[in-house]
């Protein structure tokens, strides 16, 4: 892997991943661009104990743009983008539009292909790997930076979910404290260390649910299962067999696999619902989904009383807010109001459709 960083018009940060060592990048960002006033402001809600991200420069940002105008496509003629060169394999760089700046983290987006018309499922798993690397190169760049605490990379993909660019990309979230999910899974952490006179909660999931009806995968590296209270219809885990704390402690040998399982995993995604609304396999739309990595927080762990940060386990969360071919999963009232998710396709059932689609 080679990496080339340069900055673009405004000032932001732009890194290239290439593939091949021998790769030059030069090209120069030629857009008048002004540099962007961010005013993300971090509010702390006292009652809930969480934070929310105030960004209202953020009304302005690029919506639904037609696939010649892509601002994620790589620069070819007239047509500049973010991406100054006329190629690429990966791409990071920072959001003009950030939820989180300055003092309050950061925000990057990355471009898993130059193919605008490609999504992670298609990629080779050269390219994936390559994706991999980049995430993990980032998670240490980005723990580096005073203001963070938390590193987030996550995908969202298809228009359900929300997403404004058709560009396969995914994003990157720095935070500037450690997130409600992974404070949760901190306390859960922490006292299941001391109730059982030091058994780690994430071992102890992961050995249970091998052994039980909702694997979806294994290999010698990588186990992905349903989990037992599963929040949203098609919910997958995936945890390196091996616990690290986080993407940098992954060794060769889980990283070299997981091309295989992952690309795998979303391709199983894809044909969850084929066949189901009577038409022929591969027309339903595809599978909207969100993929989450939780990784271990940076700097002392104060407060989840004996807990470390090696005890965190690494692992993916991927999931689709689609019930069935025609349905999406809202947050209605128990979900929103309560936080009290009601799932309509049990935990079991899920685990055996992503088995009988499997390659
Ligand atoms: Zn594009």
């Amino acid at each position: 892997m080679k990496k080339t960083s340069t900055r673009l018009a405004d000032g932001r940060e732009l890194i290239y991943y290439d593939l091949r060592d021998d790769t030059v990048r030069d090209a120069v960002d030629r857009r008048p661009l002004e540099r962007t006033v961010t005013t993300s402001e971090i509010r702390h809600d006292v009652l809930l104990g969480d934070a929310v991200a105030v960004a209202s420069h953020r009304q302005g940002r690029t919506y639904h743009p037609p696939a010649d105008e892509c601002p994620l496509c790589p620069t070819r003629g007239d047509h500049l983008t973010e991406i100054p060169d006329s190629a690429y394999d990966v791409v990071v760089f920072e959001n003009r539009f950030p939820s989180l700046a300055g003092d309050s983290g950061r925000c990057e987006v990355v471009c898993f292909t130059s193919d605008h018309n490609a999504s992670f499922a298609d990629l080779t798993d050269e390219q994936a790997r390559l994706v991999l690397d980049a995430w993990t190169d980032r998670t240490g760049e980005l723990s580096q930076l005073p203001s963070v605490t938390q590193v987030f990379c996550f995908e969202n993909r298809g228009e359900e979910i929300g997403v404004t660019l058709g560009h396969p990309h995914g994003q990157i979230y720095a935070y500037p404290f450690v997130t409600p999910r992974t404070t949760l899974m901190l306390r859960s952490l922490a006292a299941h260390k001391n109730a059982t006179g030091g058994e780690n909660l994430f071992d102890a999931v992961l050995r249970r649910e091998l052994a039980g009806e909702r694997v979806v995968l294994t290999t010698d590296h990588w186990a992905a299962f349903v989990p037992y209270a599963a929040h949203w219809p098609y919910e997958v885990h995936l945890y390196p067999r091996r616990r690290v704390p986080d993407l940098l402690a992954l060794d060769e040998a889980a990283r070299t696999e997981f091309p295989q399982v992952y690309l795998e995993l979303l391709r199983r995604f894809d044909r969850i619902f084929d066949g189901e609304d009577g038409q022929s396999t591969g027309s339903t739309r595809p599978t909207p989904y969100i993929a989450a990595w939780h990784q271990a927080p940076f700097g002392a762990l104060d407060g989840f009383h004996g807990v470390v940060r090696d005890d965190f386990a690494l692992h993916l969360e991927l999931f689709t807010i689609r019930r069935t071919s025609g349905k999406l999963k809202f947050l209605a009232g128990s979900e929103s109001g309560m936080s009290v998710f009601i799932n309509d396709v049990p935990p079991e059932r899920a685990a055996e459709r992503l088995r009988e689609v499997a390659s």
